[in-house]
């Protein structure tokens, strides 16, 4: 019954999002906003102008959509199969851009946290990810 219940929950949560036509960047910055954080947008300081950073922290929050950045093992990262030829090339190309992003940030000597997409279906298990990513 509990799981019934969540997963009813997830999905209200997740058309209200999608009602309100919010880019998951924008459920992210709200969210870590009305948690009390500020950050500054796409700092271009930054290889590939992560979405959120946190100066004072020295802390990246990146928000990657499942398709466009190939989240593993998720299923809205699936390419369709008569596609592949056209999208596998182009999102092969932006695995390999945000991994070197990864790369000089943790050279820089700052900190990610990465969010997916589908994460934002899970808010409150999400703002518990985000508080401790940013108060470690
Ligand atoms: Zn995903």
């Amino acid at each position: 019954v509990v799981d019934t219940i969540s997963k009813e929950r997830r999905g209200e949560n997740m058309r209200r999002i999608k009602s309100k036509g919010m880019k998951p960047e924008m459920v992210v910055r709200r969210l870590v906003h009305s948690m009390g954080y500020r950050y500054r947008l796409h700092s271009a300081k930054l290889p590939g102008k992560p979405d959120l950073i946190f100066p004072s922290r020295k802390k990246i929050i990146d928000v990657r959509g499942c398709f466009w950045h190939q989240h593993s093992g998720c299923i809205d990262s699936h390419i369709p199969k008569s596609n592949v030829p056209y999208w596998a090339p182009k999102l092969e190309r932006n695995k390999s851009r945000d991994k070197r992003n990864a790369r000089s940030w943790h050279k820089m000597g700052w900190k990610y946290l990465t969010v997916w997409e589908c994460d934002v279906s899970r808010m409150p298990a999400l703002a518990g990810r985000l508080r401790a990513f940013l108060d470690s």
